[in-house]
């Protein structure tokens, strides 16, 4: 047997414990889930080598031990995972060999980097264990080896190392614990502490993680077992675990990444939307782990904010486990597995919808309006064309229908997708807008989510075909050209006539094509915001400049005919100012329930009444 050496740690891993040590580091219990995960490691490690040198394998099930004394106030964690050589000790639990950590250190140094961004930057693992403990020993003896090594540390600067022994392969790291801090007051000799912790962060360890006669951990890791392995029982429980739904899942999907990024996942589609779907402090977000070690809730950085209901578990393997919110916003590797899990959700959608209709009917009315946040969403701009494919609108024919079913639909020739939104179903569907749309046999999507009219407002195209709002512009439905002239020059002195009369509200008042039996319908300019849109930003405190709308007129409407009469007898007749107002405000009662002045409204309205009888 050797004396025992003294080594001074390496230059920086002397600053590093320095900043563990003496950190505020608020979550000390992570110490035991960085040491359960190094065992863990350990005998995957073990495991992996027995593959082909059986005799390493080793004879029991692999397993951690903790084990506690009260008295002497430690707490031992050991494993019977691969072990190291003296060297490898020296080398690993004496040296930072990450890349950039030197640079980090003095970035951390100067202040650049806050200390907790810099603890997630590399793993600090092992020595997270000097927040709680004052002095370290390791016992550990190599698989194939005959002698064991012991390394002493107290954080301090230096570590002694000598040979021992060992009676089987493994690790035993002890902590001699800090005398417990009266404010903090964690025992981690105490059994409940230790189960609460590793329930909390370690419960899908693969190995049995015991104290005493009890296993503390689950094991039951479910995403990372093959499909077929999995009973469709046990991914109902996964998911009342994790979304704490005691609804079953519309749909379970595994996920699997392999090349260059290693991970996996398993999402959910919950059948019903949340409660608290549109509250701003909704638990969002997925689980992450690292290697089946827990890592975070809630990891929003993992979907984006328009796939807020999906539920589920990622298991990245080559994250940090100390990674922070920060870093993780930065991440490539999280954009990746991001855009990978957006990628697999749509798909299952597009599947759903495919294979079965009316459950995926049933889906988006729960939670279309959310998906659609994505077609206003800034980096979902290739999600687009998918999200549109998922869309589902009711139409003037059809109850509900995709926009590439009514493109089947239409008519020969037909060059725009036509579609009206309003602020309601029913307002929506008996819009005076669709009267001629609907007499010549063309059909009209009805949006009404208020979601709608903020991505229509963005002209989209699907499939190459525009999206056309009937309400705006100026429609021509295969009219006569001859005709139309000959009705302009009729009515076009009256039409002027009533422009003076409106022209506080109205730009333009001009003949329909829109029109069959309601006389007059407003509609808006090819380029205007549309009404709704401008209310939203004017309470938005973004009032946009007040934009003036157009007022279409129907010349075979029998009370046009009845004001023509009236306007060639006299066109001073007080009966056409009065008229051409509440023509205006009926247009703004048909098309909102509303109209801008009330009073004036009823008023001009009993002055009529009074005349008429
Ligand atoms: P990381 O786990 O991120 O590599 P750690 O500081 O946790 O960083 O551990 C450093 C290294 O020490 C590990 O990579 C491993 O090689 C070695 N090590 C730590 N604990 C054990 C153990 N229980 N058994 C075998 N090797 C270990
Ligand atoms: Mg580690």
């Amino acid at each position: 047997m050797s004396q025992p050496e003294t080594h001074e740690f390496q230059a920086e891993v002397k600053q590093l414990l320095d900043l563990v040590v003496h950190s505020l580091y608020s979550d000390r219990d992570i110490f035991l889930r960085e040491l359960v995960s190094n065992a863990s490691d350990a005998i995957d490690k073990r495991r992996f080598e027995a593959l082909t040198h059986t005799e390493l394998g080793g004879e029991g099930e692999p397993q951690i031990t903790l084990v506690t004394n009260a008295e002497a106030h430690t707490l031992s964690i050991s494993d019977t995972g691969i072990g190291m050589t003296r060297a490898e000790v020296v080398t690993n639990i004496g040296t930072i060999a990450k890349s950039g950590t030197k640079e980090f250190l003095k970035r951390a140094g100067s202040g650049e980097v806050k200390l907790p961004e810099l603890i997630g930057q590399f793993g600090v693992g092992f020595y997270s264990a000097f927040m709680v403990a004052d002095r370290i020993e390791l016992v550990t003896r190599k698989a194939g080896e005959a002698t064991a090594t012991r390394w002493i540390s107290t954080g301090d600067g230096s570590y002694t190392i000598e040979d021992a022994t060992r009676d089987d392969i493994g690790t035993t790291v002890t902590l001699h614990l800090k005398a417990a801090d009266p404010d903090e007051g964690t025992d981690y000799t105490n059994a409940s502490t230790l189960r609460r912790i590793v329930k909390h962060y370690s419960d899908f360890v693969a190995y049995p993680i015991k104290l005493g006669d009890d296993t503390l951990n689950s094991m039951k890791a479910i995403w990372d077992r093959p499909k077929s392995e999995v009973t469709e029982d046990e991914y109902k429980q996964f998911y009342r675990h994790i979304a704490h739904d005691w609804t079953d899942p519309l749909r379970t999907i595994p996920v699997k990444m392999e090349g260059t990024i290693e991970a996996y996942a398993l999402l959910y589609l919950p059948a019903k939307a949340p409660m608290d779907l549109y509250n701003p402090e909704m638990k969002r977000g997925l689980q992450l782990y690292v290697k089946r070690v827990f890592v975070m809730d809630e990891c929003k950085d993992l979907m984006p904010p328009y796939l807020r209901f999906v539920r589920g578990v990622v298991d990245a393997h080559d994250l940090s486990l100390n990674v922070s919110r920060e870093i993780l916003q930065k991440d490539r590797q999280i954009a990746v597995i991001r855009k990978q899990l957006v990628k697999k959700v749509l798909g299952t959608l597009e599947e759903l919808a495919r294979d079965d209709a009316d459950k995926y009917k049933a889906f988006w009315s729960e939670l279309g309006p959310v998906v659609k946040e994505g077609l206003l969403a800034p980096d979902a701009a290739t999600e687009k064309d998918k999200l549109l494919e998922l869309v589902l609108s009711p139409s003037t024919t059809q109850a509900s229908t995709s926009i590439a079913a009514y493109i089947e639909r239409m008519k020969e020739g037909q060059e725009a997708i036509y579609f009206l939104s309003g602020a309601s179903r029913e307002a929506v569907a008996k819009s005076p807008l669709l009267e001629a749309f609907v007499a010549k046999g063309f059909e009209v999507l009805l949006f009404s989510d208020p979601i709608d009219e903020l991505w229509l407002e963005r002209a989209p195209e699907f499939r190459g075909k525009p999206m056309h709002s009937i309400g705006r512009g100026d429609i021509k439905l295969d009219g006569d050209e001859t005709v139309d002239k000959a009705k302009a020059a009729e009515f076009g002195d009256l039409l002027s006539c009533l422009r003076v009369h409106l022209q506080e509200e109205i730009k333009e008042v001009r003949l329909s094509q829109r029109l069959t039996t309601s006389p007059v319908v407003l509609v808006a300019d090819e380029n205007d915001l549309s009404p709704r849109v401008a209310k939203m930003l004017e309470q938005m405190g973004q009032a946009p400049p007040k934009q003036k709308r157009i007022l279409e007129v129907n010349p075979n409407h029998p009370l046009i005919a009845k004001l023509q009469a009236i306007f060639l007898a006299s066109n001073a007749d007080p009966r056409l100012e009065q008229c051409a107002k509440l023509l205006l405000g009926q247009a703004h009662l048909v098309e909102s329930g509303t109209v801008p002045d009330q009073a004036a409204f009823a008023a001009t309205l009993i002055d009529i009444m009074l005349r008429a009888t």
